[in-house]
């Protein structure tokens, strides 16, 4: 099931990001357990009571150089178009500018429930500043203050109040779900139309079904895929054209929806910065991933050029040294007849599950040749026993003897040997360390 979207919308300065760490407590820590994944704070995932939702803090999202009433109107409307409900922050201690009253028309008028937290409200005695929003016509103010944490619980309960009631699954289990993410004009629309246009592949003439409505099921071989397709996204808007270089909240919904990421490569320009940004929550999100090297007709070649661009590309990405690497044409469509084999293998592999001896077996011979080092006490990290406990992605589970103990490069090298182990190609692994007795 899809999880609801939470966008927090407000002038500079008013406290979001601020918001946004509080909301999002320590989870951004929990699944980054690798160097070089890039921390980035505008979207994460947060739980409030017993709903799971994501929130983006638009105001992470950089506008170049935009006038403030252009980059705020931008916000709004990807708030608008992206969340289920907007959280529109303002200031308590500077009071109401004309800012606040043109971002909340906006908001108004798209009819999307809003949520008014008046922040920097630090103690009651700050109450009355409350009143003049009221002149918002967003509903009723609620008093936070992000700093201190006060009243978060009372404005997550009203956001709470606004998720939809029934989000159901766009497609069944066995359906394998593709997105393709990259910057423009590497070529996804090309691999998209290569991809359907590939030997009895089917495409399904029900239209997407989710709101995004650019998800395009097909069937080959008596498989079910849906492609969905961000490229055909920024097509629709005209918030998408102007925000393309930098919104990425188009790619991380995608990446969220799908099975296995197609993280696009233009041959020719190689990787950037943004390109590590979005591989980077592929990963985190536990997806399967593949890197397709599109282009690769224009590249002058010769025996070594493969190579290089591999090393390169590994360099890049050191943390998805697991994703299989196609280098291919969508126009010429030279070595397209891999994509999909692989993009089935990836997919089979994601959902793979271990059987518990043998991971134990496994792990008893890796601690055997190389114990975990000791601690500066002289305390040694034990492991009892091991099992799986999840799939997309595959998951471990260790109990352990004290799960401080278990360092990072301990970790790294478990995870190691369970991939020199099983065939874990095109897919993130998670290890957990769990005291023995919870
Ligand atoms: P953003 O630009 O809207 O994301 O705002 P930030 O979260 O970066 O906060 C801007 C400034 O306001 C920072 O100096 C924060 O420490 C401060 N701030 C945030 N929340 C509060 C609050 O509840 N009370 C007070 N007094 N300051 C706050
Ligand atoms: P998107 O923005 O990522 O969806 O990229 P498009 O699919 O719209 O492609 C951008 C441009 O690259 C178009 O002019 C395509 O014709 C061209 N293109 C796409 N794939 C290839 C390819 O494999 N080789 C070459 N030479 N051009 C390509």
């Amino acid at each position: 099931m899809p999880k609801p979207v939470l966008a927090i919308v407000g002038r500079p300065n008013v406290g979001k990001s601020t918001i946004f760490n509080r909301i999002v407590g320590e989870r951004i820590a929990i699944v980054e357990d690798k160097p070089g994944v890039t921390r980035d704070r505008i979207y994460s995932s947060a739980e409030w009571l017993n709903h799971e939702f994501h929130v983006i803090d638009t105001g992470g999202i950089e506008m170049n150089e935009e006038p403030l009433m252009v980059q705020m109107r931008q916000q709004a409307e990807l708030a608008i178009e992206e969340a289920d409900v907007i959280c529109f922050v303002v200031n308590g201690r500077e009071g109401m500018t004309g800012a606040d009253e043109e971002v909340a028309q906006i908001l108004y008028r798209s009819k999307k429930p809003v949520v008014l937290a008046v922040n920097k409200i630090d103690d009651p005695t700050m109450h009355d500043r409350l009143y003049e929003f009221y002149s918002l016509g967003v509903g009723d103010p609620f008093p936070i203050s992000g700093s201190h944490g006060i009243g978060l619980g009372d404005l997550l309960d009203q956001v709470a109040e606004h998720f939809p009631k029934d989000k159901e699954e766009d497609y069944d289990e066995d359906t394998v779900r593709i997105s393709l993410i990259g910057r423009p004009n590497v070529g996804k629309s090309s691999l998209v139309n290569a991809i359907l246009g590939e030997e009895r592949v089917i495409v399904s003439d029900i239209p997407g079904t989710t709101r995004d409505a650019i998800d395009t099921p097909f069937e080959k071989d008596g498989q079910d895929y849906v492609v969905i397709d961000t490229a055909g996204m920024r097509k629709k808007g005209k918030v998408y054209e102007s925000t393309e270089k930098y919104s990425v909240l188009r790619a991380l919904r995608a990446i969220e929806r799908s099975d296995v990421v197609l993280m696009v490569i233009n041959a020719e320009e190689g990787i950037i910065e943004q390109d590590k940004k979005i591989a980077g929550y592929a990963h985190e999100a536990g997806r399967a991933i593949i890197i397709v090297v599109n282009k690769w007709d224009v590249i002058e070649k010769d025996d070594k050029t493969m190579k290089n661009f591999e090393q390169k590309i590994r360099d890049e990405f050191l943390y998805l040294d697991y994703a299989p690497i196609l280098f291919l044409s969508a126009k010429t469509k030279r070595r397209m007849h891999n994509l999909l084999p692989m993009v089935n293998k990836v997919s089979e592999i994601h959902n793979m599950r271990v059987p518990t001896h043998v991971l134990n077996d496994l792990i008893v011979d890796a601690v055997t040749m190389n114990p975990a080092p000791t601690d500066s006490g002289g305390k040694r990290l034990r492991i009892n026993y091991a099992t799986q406990v999840a799939v997309a992605p595959p998951t471990f589970v260790l109990f352990v003897n004290d799960p401080e103990l278990m360092h990072f490069s301990y970790r790294r090298f478990l995870e190691n040997k369970i991939r020199d182990t099983f065939d874990f190609t095109g897919t993130p692994i998670r290890i957990i360390a769990r005291k023995k007795n919870d």
